[in-house]
């Protein structure tokens, strides 16, 4: 595929300086290694429908870089947990930013010294572009998770398209980084949002600790249920987002000394 016909697939162009390309590939801290996320967001609850996603060989070859802007990344199943024998885990939060509860998850990261990856719904990054600017600040690592939080499964992959690009574009312009991971919400990740996603230069991320904390729970529920589930190289799912979040604030306070306790260290995958 000549590096012409990748830049028009994947809908951009050179000379439009707000348009992501995506990322060069990074090594990540893991390998895919599965396609069960073994959870679910508020809308639809269930496993994600990645494992019907073909583990495609690349969709689109990394071009050389524009002027050190990213490029697209080969196509790949959703990471679900990190390949890792060391206790070491990825802590993810969804859904925000939410100027209530995102800076209440920032106090406890810091004073954890714990770094994360907030993924980010795009209409809400547009309506807090400080707050997005913050949670790089502290460190954490910011991705795509759509700029509406729709049903990927119900769109065209023009509206995917639209979604995740309008999203990456706007990450960009507000920290100067390209976001490397997206999400699809309930980690419905449809085969065009996979391909979108690598030509937009996005790994798939999904996760394998699941609270279901926006369910609400109880914060000592989600405590067990992360405490429980946990090993090395889980990716954890908690929300920042979307409704009210004080019992995942209380519940990360708790939890999050425990694991560190137990000699787990966090990792932002790249
Ligand atoms: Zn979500």
């Amino acid at each position: 595929m000549t590096r012409r016909l990748l830049l028009a697939g994947a809908g951009f162009s050179l000379l439009s300086p707000r348009s992501c390309g995506g990322a060069p590939p990074r090594d990540a801290d893991g390998q895919a290694a599965g396609t069960s996320a073994g959870g679910a967001e508020p809308e639809t609850p269930g496993p994600q429908d990645a494992a019907t996603a073909p583990a495609a060989p690349p969709a689109a070859v990394a071009a050389a870089p524009l002027g050190g802007r990213p490029q697209a990344v080969p196509m790949r199943a959703p990471l679900a947990a990190l390949s890792t024998t060391d206790r070491l885990l990825a802590l993810t939060i969804d859904d925000g930013p939410d100027p209530t509860y995102t800076p209440a998850v920032l106090k406890i990261l810091d004073e954890q010294r714990i770094s994360a990856t907030f993924f980010l719904i795009g209409r809400n990054a547009a309506e807090h572009p400080a707050l997005v600017r913050e949670i790089a600040a502290h460190g954490h690592h910011i991705a795509n998770h759509t700029w509406s939080h729709p049903d990927l499964r119900r769109l065209s992959e023009t509206e995917a398209r639209d979604e995740l690009r309008r999203t990456c574009d706007l990450l960009y312009e507000t920290t100067g980084r390209a976001p490397t991971w997206f999400r699809a919400p309930a980690g419905d990740f449809t085969e065009a949002s996979l391909r979108v996603g690598a030509e937009l230069g996005m790994r798939p991320m999904a996760w394998s600790v699941d609270p279901r904390d926006w369910s609400r729970p109880g914060s000592s529920a989600i405590v067990d249920r992360v405490l429980k589930a946990v090993g090395s190289g889980s990716i954890v799912l908690n929300h920042d987002g979307g409704g009210d979040r004080t019992q995942t604030v209380t519940a990360l306070r708790s939890y999050l000394p425990v694991l560190t306790g137990q000699g787990y260290q966090f990792t932002t995958p790249r």
